[in-house]
């Protein structure tokens, strides 16, 4: 450690959002160099590697070979597939001394498709499975949580290529194997969950989302086995039901009633129903969003859904990607004077209507159902009018919010939400890139056929917090054997030269026999050395100390706390036998 390039921060970074954020920078293992971009410091470097090292070798051993494309790329192939506009502001966006536009890879699919178009023609080329470990480069729009949100960062990003939509599930299922051993071997919890496609296009998809409380998605599990993030989960439409005996639909006054409580309230009072109260669920909403496509051209989209549920920013996101919602503004209202503002009721909605604004519901509002809703006057709401008979929506959007308890789409019991990091996804891209790549083969028949493509990722740096975020505790990092930077970290805690020359004597013994080792040989007090320890989170913790005179040395597991008492003159086949077994309190019997 006197030559080790590290400094261990006694404060937290002001930025620290996260516990592994905070703990990654004062251990010294990152830095931050710019918003949402770190550099590596020898000990995170190490882990990281670590990380690479496991998710290389179980892809390999799943079949898929190494491949190194660049990361700097033209934008002629993101033309083809409409990626350069659709990417938004999430593209990092350069040009060359010529003036040709270029780009820092956010992903691969174009690259791959068109390289494996240049040498491949046949189905006897096929299957066939890439990847690399990659840095990309998003400009989000939040990066945050240090390296677990960047805009540079590290990914294992891999494509597999079938001549059929049967080749295309075994090779999704060789990596959804693959990507299961990984996340064991990283030691992450983990649910594997259905998930959106997103911009990528293309159909079945799933995500690895690691179970952790201050991750940015949301999920759902049912007893019954369901488990989807909850941008996928899909509210079947409901079926239509009679109306006739419907009343009609009457306009009435409800001064005073600026929320949906208030309204609900009012109508019990003065509109009470005979069969129940009225419910906030009984009143239809009216959400006016501004939509702006990725060519910047802009529309108003009015979502109607029950008033008991508001419309969740991230499923609404999912479902309108690539365009963007942004909630509609005085200036807006201003420039629609058919929207009354708060008492807005589908009758002035629809592209058949005077406004022409696209009037999408949720798929609860189905033909049949009864609503309070507004009447497009101020101060008036209408009662009693019923879809399907006095409006008719231009669609479905499925984007209200998901809460605990709501059935299970696929009846499978009542849904319970947690929250995650996506640590992986996994998807069946299909034939989208290939064909707009022109990426074909020659069948068995010598017919041209397109392509069809999956598109596999880890967040390999990522990964690397999310290990932090699950293991470490108050006094720090505390790594798993596998990639903790050296799996034992040897305390020289005392003056005396023999304590010096013990230890070295030590850890040399230990990197003979293959294990890699930290050695604190700082003038610094024994106290400072144990703090430091803590923070660096190795596995093992051998403190050479005044024992040392009785022939002692302490073993502490920074996991469990756990202090053990060895002779010296066992202490190296005892280290030994830990690292190697897991277990060296049997050993000792
Ligand atoms: P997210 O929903 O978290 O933005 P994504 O769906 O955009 O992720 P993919 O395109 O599926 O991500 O990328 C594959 C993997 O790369 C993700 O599963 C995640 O682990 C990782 N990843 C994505 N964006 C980032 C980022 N900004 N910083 C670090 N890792 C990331
Ligand atoms: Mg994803």
């Amino acid at each position: 450690m006197t030559e080790l390039f590290v400094r261990t921060l006694r404060e937290d970074p002001a930025d620290a959002e996260v516990p592994s954020h905070r703990w990654l920078v004062r251990a010294g293992y990152v830095r931050r160099a710019a918003p949402g971009i770190y550099s590596w410091l020898p000990l995170g470097y190490r882990v990281l590697r670590k990380v690479e090292a496991i998710v290389r070798e179980e892809m390999e051993l799943m079949g898929a070979q190494e491949v190194h494309l660049p990361a700097l790329l033209p934008r002629e192939p993101y033309e083809a597939t409409n990626r350069w506009t659709e990417y938004g502001p999430n593209l990092f966006r350069l040009k060359d001394r010529r003036g040709n536009d270029m780009l820092l890879g956010p992903t691969h699919e174009e690259i791959f498709a068109l390289m494996v178009k240049d040498l491949y023609n046949s189905y006897k080329d096929l299957p066939l499975s890439l990847f690399q470990i990659q840095t990309k480069y998003r400009d989000e729009a939040r990066p945050r949580a240090g390296i677990l949100r960047g805009r540079e960062f590290v990914m294992k990003d891999s494509y597999s290529f079938d001549i059929d939509e049967s080749g295309l599930q075994k090779s999704y299922d060789a990596h959804r194997d693959a990507y299961i051993k990984i996340f064991n071997r990283l030691g992450l919890q983990y649910e594997i969950v259905a998930a959106m496609s997103g911009a990528m296009g293309g159909s079945a998809s799933e995500e690895f989302l690691g179970i952790a409380e201050n991750g940015e998605d949301t999920f759902v599990r049912s007893p019954g086995g369901y488990a989807a993030n909850v941008e996928a989960v899909r509210i079947p439409p409901a079926e239509p039901i009679p109306y006739d005996d419907a009343p009609a639909a009457h306009a009435e006054d409800t001064p005073d009633t600026p929320t949906i409580d208030t309204l609900v309230a009012l109508a019990n009072d003065r509109f009470p129903r005979a069969d129940r109260p009225w419910q906030a669920g009984d009143t239809l909403k009216n959400v006016v969003l501004m939509i702006t496509e990725p060519d910047g051209t802009r529309r108003p989209l009015v979502i109607g859904l029950p008033g008991d549920r508001e419309v969740d920013a991230k499923r609404l996101e999912a479902q309108l990607e690539p365009a963007t919602a942004e909630p509609f503004g005085a200036d807006d209202f201003a420039a629609h004077p058919g929207l009354v503002k708060g008492y807005i009721g589908p009758a002035a909605l629809g592209k058949e209507s005077a406004t022409k604004i696209e009037y999408l519901v949720d798929p609860r509002v189905g033909t049949g159902t009864r609503w309070l809703t507004g009447a497009d006057e101020p101060g008036r709401h209408v009662f009693d009018l019923v879809c399907g008979r006095d409006f008719t929506p231009d669609g479905l959007i499925d984007v209200a919010e998901i809460r605990e308890g709501d059935p299970s789409p696929d009846g499978s019991g009542p849904l319970h939400l947690a929250r995650g990091m996506e640590l992986g996804h996994i998807f069946q891209l299909g034939k989208k890139y290939a064909e707009a790549l022109g990426l074909q083969v020659l069948d068995q028949n010598g017919k041209l056929v397109t392509v069809t493509m999956g598109s596999y990722g880890v967040g390999v740096s990522r990964a690397v917090a999310a290990v932090a975020e699950d293991t470490c505790d108050e006094k720090g990092l505390c790594w798993p054997p596998e990639i903790a930077p050296y799996r034992v970290h040897i305390v020289a805690a005392g003056k005396g030269s023999e304590i010096a020359e013990y230890a070295h004597e030590l850890a040399f013994r230990l990197d003979e026999a293959g294990v890699e080792v930290l050695l604190d040989d700082r003038s610094v007090s024994p106290g400072v050395k144990f703090a430091d320890s803590e923070i660096l989170g190795m596995p093992t913790i051998v403190v050479v100390g005044r024992g040392l005179a009785d022939g002692m040395i302490e073993v502490r597991d920074r996991r469990s706390g756990e202090r053990t008492d060895i002779a010296t003159a066992d202490a190296l086949g005892h280290l030994l036998a830990l690292i190697r077994n897991g277990n060296a309190a049997e050993l000792l019997v």
